[in-house]
């Protein structure tokens, strides 16, 4: 029952809701407008509107453009340096995942000096504080996936170490998170699906997590649901707005449980795993070693009765065993066409299991007390033989 829960992002949720940005206050009179460097959001219409209700705030802004999936310690840096030079007040980060993760690394970067390692907790990363209050931050999300729209958290890679970790700061919760599914319909169908299962996995790792609570089981319960319904449907017809916006309330609830609620090892271990193959998508990754993932705590009975919770919010009628759960994710993975991934589609090989495990509890061992069973290195490399195909 004791939790802290402490989340000022303003959120403005719902189809049309970008029209109402430039009503909410302007955190300054410039903004460094970050986005990716691929083209959905001249695609899906969020850049045009974005722009529009910049102007309309009376807010002028600069574009850095250049942030990649499994974005790079360098890129947020240059990014932080570019707002700098630009004397940017804010940051306004429009895009998916990538983008919203590197908002928080250039929100310190801009403001901070040093490199972004020094402020990073974990791996190799200095741990020190940081010395000047970060940008204030705006998120528009044009994907369902990472929740970092309303959290304080994103995830940066360090090439040379093959480092991928979670980078937050209190100070870098976002101001203001704009969530609008018009935006998501483009997503091509592979995304769909990859995002919308790591969204699923935020929320079954909060149920598994040791520092579950009474708020954030109810969160967590409501967006698994909603995803188990929804996300097929998305996948299926990507124009399927009402599927969008369930699928969309569901990964935003995920940035809310993951503040009150730590996730587990299963992100430590997929960290790993793209860190080593830049290529692999942080919800593919996931996809792969989540069954086997389960299933280590299923057959340990650690949580039965929380597998059982989530096998209901998953459509399971009248669940009676841990197993229901397994099944019904696997089902789940089926009906969204993601139940074949392949390691060595990636370029992984099977003898590498031992080197992703001791890389995910050397840079993301801070999840592993949240596990309901402690996981030695060779239980983690054990998931990965099994998962491997
Ligand atoms: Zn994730």
């Amino acid at each position: 029952m004791n939790f802290v829960f402490n989340n000022p992002t303003k959120l403005l949720f719902g189809t049309g809701k970008i029209a109402e940005l430039h009503k909410e206050v302007m955190q300054g009179k410039k903004a460094l407008l970050l986005m990716s460097n691929g083209k959905s959001v001249h695609m899906n219409g969020s850049y045009d509107k974005t722009v529009e209700q910049l102007k309309i705030a009376g807010v002028s802004y600069v574009e850095f453009a250049k942030i990649m999936e499994n974005p790079l310690m360098e890129v947020c840096e240059e990014a932080g340096a570019f707002a700098k030079e630009n004397g940017c007040d804010f940051i306004v980060a429009l895009g998916g995942g990538a983008v919203l993760d590197s908002s928080v690394a250039v929100a310190v970067m801009a403001t901070n000096p040093g490199k972004l390692w020094d402020y990073v907790y974990g791996g190799t990363g200095k741990a020190q504080p940081l010395a000047n209050k970060p940008l204030p931050i705006i998120t528009i999300a044009t994907s369902s996936g990472t929740g970092s729209e309303m959290n304080e958290w994103g995830v940066i890679c360090k090439e040379d170490t093959h480092e991928k970790i979670g980078f937050g700061n209190e100070a870098c919760k976002p101001v203001i998170a704009v969530v609008d599914p018009t935006f998501m319909t483009t997503v091509p169908v592979k995304y769909t699906a990859f995002q919308g299962f790591d969204a699923l996995f935020h929320n079954t790792e909060v149920m598994m997590s040791t520092s579950l609570n009474i708020l954030s089981e109810a969160i967590a319960l409501s967006a698994i649901e909603n995803i188990a319904k929804y996300l097929p449907r998305a996948v299926a017809d990507g124009n399927d707005r009402e599927a969008r916006e369930h699928v969309a309330y569901a990964s935003t609830m995920a940035g809310i449980t993951m503040q009150l609620t730590s996730t587990t090892a299963q992100h430590s271990m997929e960290h790993a795993m793209s860190a080593y193959h830049r290529n692999l998508q942080h919800g593919a990754g996931l996809i792969i070693i989540s069954k086997e993932f389960a299933q280590c705590f299923v057959d340990r009975h650690a949580c039965d009765d929380r597998f059982i919770k989530m096998a209901k919010a998953m459509g399971v009628d009248s669940p009676t065993s841990p197993q229901d759960f397994v099944d019904a994710l696997v089902a789940l993975q089926k009906a969204c066409g993601v139940d074949d991934l392949k390691m060595s589609d990636y370029g992984f090989k099977k003898d590498e299991c031992m080197t992703l495990a001791i890389n995910a509890r050397e840079t993301m061992g801070g999840l592993y007390p949240a596990n309901p069973y402690e996981m030695t290195d060779e239980d983690v490399a054990g998931i990965f033989e099994r998962s491997y195909k």
